[in-house]
């Protein structure tokens, strides 16, 4: 089946679910409208039938049965109502009958009065002229209902198909993008303010963060496979370059050696860019928690003690105040070794590194000080950038992709870094990041 039919049968559930509704509450006003109206018609009947009993029992009364025959008689004739009148007298014997031909109870609202000599006195008042127009009534009403009935239906299913259009857009959209693979393309989003709206902005931004994470992977590859290929064609030139010479053991051993220290570097390299590259793009999982800052810089200055010790480089905590941040702990303490690696790399023998642990403005902060070789200013901008490493860092190890993972990292968690730096002077690192759940 379709998408358009499958529209069409939703369409039609509604349609119908819609016109029972509707239909189903016309005729309970209908069938009230009727109970009313034909219950009032009684009760005007018995009005009339009272009032004139009240009269003929005065006649009667006052100028006994020849009087009251007089009155009827009179009556019979100048009034367009017909009533029929009995007279009974205390044997029930019919003394007075009036239009004897038409007395019949069946087709007659009845009414009786008993009067003080025993005489009862019976007025009755035919009920055709009020089964005729409740006949015409109920006639009308059919009609009503019939023309009820199409509306209902015919209104069902107009609304219900306008309702299901932009279903039926939406299907359509997401079929031409599985047909096509393409994302870029976009629902068009009305101004109501409704439930189908918000769909379609959902899709849209759906839409948008697939195209962002699509994106963002293949400029990950772009650069994974430019980066790799600088040190895959030094590796192949080591290996070349030993094939190529005299056979000599001593050489082919150091350059299996050097291929191996290549291969491993390759590795590092390519897990640090496709850390980087999931965290820009968005991609990485991060498992996050509340966790204590100054816990994980105390671990970290563990790990990196003996070498600043080695080093002849003083490592020290500074402000140590509570700090709680909602991050992953495994990236945190990444973020946090690498720092304090490249303060204590970059710091010479007789210098300090001082880390501080604090709080401002609701967030958690990380200061990583170091008295240092500092960063030229012309650098400054370029030091966070994938594979970049200062002029004057080249003696040291590293593969120029701390600070890049460091600030990818520290963003995906919502979080900011910045650098102050003093060439000569030194450097300080601030990385601040959320408390809580953003
Ligand atoms: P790597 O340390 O492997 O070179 P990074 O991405 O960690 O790569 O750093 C990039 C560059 O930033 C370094 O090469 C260095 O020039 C500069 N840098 C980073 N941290 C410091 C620091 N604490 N002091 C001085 N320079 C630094």
């Amino acid at each position: 089946m379709s998408s358009a039919d499958r529209a069409g049968r939703f369409g039609l559930r509604l349609a119908v679910w819609y016109a029972a509704l509707f239909i189903a509450s016309s005729a309970v006003i209908v069938l009230i409208t009727y109970l009313l109206t034909s219950s009032s018609l009684a009760q005007r009947d018995h009005q009339i039938i009272d009032a004139k009993l009240g009269e003929y029992a005065t006649v009667y009364a006052n100028g006994g049965l020849r009087a009251l025959a007089n009155t009827v008689e009179v009556e019979q004739r100048t009034s367009g109502e017909r009533i029929f009148v009995r007279v009974l007298d205390g044997g029930s014997e019919a003394v007075l009958l009036s239009n004897a031909e038409g007395w019949d109870p069946a087709t007659l609202e009845v009414g009786t009065a008993s009067l003080r000599d025993g005489t009862v006195v019976q007025v009755g008042k035919s009920t055709e002229a009020r089964r005729d127009i409740l006949a015409r009534f109920r006639a009308t009403l059919g009609l009503v209902t019939l023309a009820i009935i199409v509306i209902a239906l015919t209104g069902g299913w107009i609304a219900t198909q306008s309702a299901v259009q932009p279903i039926r857009r939406l299907s359509s959209a997401v079929r031409r993008i599985i047909a096509t693979g393409r994302t870029d393309e976009r629902m068009p989003v009305a101004t109501e303010d409704d439930a189908i709206n918000e769909l379609t902005q959902l899709f849209n931004a759906m839409l948008d963060r697939i195209e962002g994470l699509v994106r963002g992977m293949r400029g990950a590859l772009d650069n994974v496979s430019h980066d790799l290929r600088t040190p895959l064609t030094r590796l192949r030139g080591t290996a070349e370059l030993a094939l190529g010479a005299e056979p000599d053991l001593e050489r082919y051993r150091e350059a299996l050696a050097d291929c191996i220290e290549e291969s491993d570097r390759v590795l590092v390299m390519l897990n640090t860019l496709m850390d980087i590259s999931e965290a820009e793009s968005g991609a990485m999982p991060l498992r996050r928690e509340t966790c204590d800052l100054g816990a994980a810089v105390t671990r970290a200055l563990e790990l990196y003690r003996d070498a600043a010790d080695a080093k002849g480089v003083q490592l020290d905590w500074g402000v140590q105040h509570q700090a709680l941040a909602y991050v992953d702990p495994v990236r945190l303490e990444q973020v946090t070794a690498n720092l304090i690696d490249n303060a204590v790399k970059y710091t010479p023998a007789g210098g300090r590194v001082v880390v501080d642990v604090d709080t401002a403005d609701g967030r958690a902060l990380l200061r990583v000080h170091d008295t240092g070789a500092g960063i030229d200013p012309a650098e400054l901008p370029r030091i966070w950038d994938r594979l970049f490493r200062g002029d004057r860092s080249r003696t040291e190890r590293g593969l120029g992709l701390g600070l890049s993972l460091v600030k990818a990292v520290v963003e995906a968690h919502g979080g900011r870094v910045d650098v102050t730096s003093a060439p000569g002077r030194g450097s300080t690192f601030t990385v601040s990041l959320p408390a809580h759940a953003l």
